[in-house]
Protein backbone atom coordinates (compact mmCIF):
# COMPACT_ATOMS: atom_id res chain seq x y z
CA UNK A 1 0.00 0.00 0.00
CA UNK A 2 2.67 2.12 1.29
CA UNK A 3 4.72 1.89 -2.14
CA UNK A 4 1.84 2.17 -4.44
CA UNK A 5 0.88 5.68 -2.87
CA UNK A 6 4.88 6.79 -2.96
CA UNK A 7 4.81 5.72 -6.57
CA UNK A 8 1.64 7.83 -7.75
CA UNK A 9 3.36 10.95 -5.92
CA UNK A 10 5.97 10.66 -7.90
CA UNK A 11 4.29 10.31 -10.89
CA UNK A 12 2.34 13.05 -10.09
CA UNK A 13 5.73 14.91 -9.77
CA UNK A 14 6.82 14.45 -12.67
CA UNK A 15 3.93 15.08 -14.58
CA UNK A 16 3.98 18.39 -12.77
CA UNK A 17 7.67 19.35 -13.62
CA UNK A 18 7.20 18.21 -17.28
CA UNK A 19 4.45 20.89 -17.43
CA UNK A 20 6.27 23.73 -16.07
CA UNK A 21 8.48 23.05 -18.65
CA UNK A 22 6.06 22.96 -21.67
CA UNK A 23 4.30 26.20 -20.54
CA UNK A 24 7.88 27.95 -19.21
CA UNK A 25 8.75 27.41 -22.55
CA UNK A 26 5.65 28.23 -24.47
CA UNK A 27 6.12 31.68 -22.19
CA UNK A 28 9.10 31.95 -23.21
CA UNK A 29 8.83 31.86 -27.03
CA UNK A 30 5.76 34.16 -27.14
CA UNK A 31 7.97 36.49 -25.18
CA UNK A 32 10.59 36.59 -27.63
CA UNK A 33 8.23 36.11 -30.49
CA UNK A 34 9.86 32.83 -31.66
CA UNK A 35 13.36 32.93 -31.25
CA UNK A 36 14.16 36.29 -31.91
CA UNK A 37 16.22 36.98 -29.09
CA UNK A 38 19.94 37.80 -30.95
CA UNK A 39 20.92 41.72 -31.05
CA UNK A 40 23.12 41.23 -34.31
CA UNK A 41 21.63 43.80 -36.50
CA UNK A 42 19.31 42.14 -39.50
CA UNK A 43 21.03 41.60 -42.54
CA UNK A 44 18.52 43.60 -44.77
CA UNK A 45 17.59 46.46 -42.63
CA UNK A 46 19.76 47.15 -39.18
CA UNK A 47 17.14 46.35 -37.00
CA UNK A 48 17.42 43.97 -33.38
CA UNK A 49 16.00 41.85 -32.29
CA UNK A 50 17.22 38.92 -34.88
CA UNK A 51 16.93 35.25 -35.22
CA UNK A 52 20.48 33.07 -36.51
CA UNK A 53 19.83 31.67 -39.39
CA UNK A 54 22.90 29.81 -41.34
CA UNK A 55 23.96 30.26 -44.87
CA UNK A 56 24.60 27.84 -48.00
CA UNK A 57 28.73 28.41 -46.66
CA UNK A 58 27.95 27.43 -43.39
CA UNK A 59 27.97 31.31 -41.83
CA UNK A 60 25.59 32.84 -39.55
CA UNK A 61 23.41 35.59 -40.77
CA UNK A 62 20.93 37.41 -38.60
CA UNK A 63 17.58 38.68 -39.64
CA UNK A 64 14.91 40.67 -38.23
CA UNK A 65 11.43 38.80 -37.88
CA UNK A 66 9.87 41.48 -39.82
CA UNK A 67 12.05 40.30 -43.22
CA UNK A 68 11.63 36.38 -42.40
CA UNK A 69 8.03 36.88 -42.96
CA UNK A 70 8.23 39.40 -45.89
CA UNK A 71 8.58 37.55 -49.34
CA UNK A 72 12.14 39.43 -50.71
CA UNK A 73 10.67 38.63 -54.21
CA UNK A 74 7.33 39.56 -54.57
CA UNK A 75 7.14 41.98 -51.40
CA UNK A 76 3.84 40.43 -49.87
CA UNK A 77 3.81 39.93 -46.16
CA UNK A 78 2.86 36.50 -44.25
CA UNK A 79 1.73 35.01 -41.05
CA UNK A 80 4.52 32.97 -41.22
CA UNK A 81 8.33 32.54 -41.54
CA UNK A 82 9.26 31.79 -45.32
CA UNK A 83 11.06 29.47 -47.00
CA UNK A 84 15.00 30.87 -47.56
CA UNK A 85 17.70 30.40 -49.19
CA UNK A 86 21.26 31.86 -49.30
CA UNK A 87 21.47 34.84 -52.38
CA UNK A 88 24.61 35.51 -54.32
CA UNK A 89 25.73 38.37 -51.42
CA UNK A 90 25.71 35.28 -49.10
CA UNK A 91 22.48 36.86 -47.37
CA UNK A 92 19.18 34.51 -46.34
CA UNK A 93 16.98 35.86 -48.40
CA UNK A 94 13.03 34.87 -47.61
CA UNK A 95 10.38 33.72 -50.04
CA UNK A 96 7.11 33.09 -49.82
CA UNK A 97 6.12 29.65 -51.57
CA UNK A 98 5.25 30.27 -54.81
CA UNK A 99 8.42 32.72 -55.47
CA UNK A 100 10.59 30.41 -53.56
CA UNK A 101 9.91 27.64 -56.32
CA UNK A 102 10.48 29.66 -58.66
CA UNK A 103 13.62 30.60 -57.22
CA UNK A 104 14.30 26.56 -57.37
CA UNK A 105 13.60 26.75 -60.92
CA UNK A 106 15.84 29.52 -61.82
CA UNK A 107 18.69 28.49 -60.21
CA UNK A 108 18.32 24.70 -61.83
CA UNK A 109 18.85 26.28 -65.22
ZN1 LIG B 1 15.10 43.31 -41.19
ZN1 LIG C 1 6.57 35.97 -53.06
Amino acid sequence: MMRKSMKKVILGTVCAAFLMMSTGCSAVSSITGGGYTSDEPCAWCGETPTKEFETSEGTPCYICEEHTHECGVCGKNFDEELNHYTNLMGIEMFACDECYQDVQEMNQN
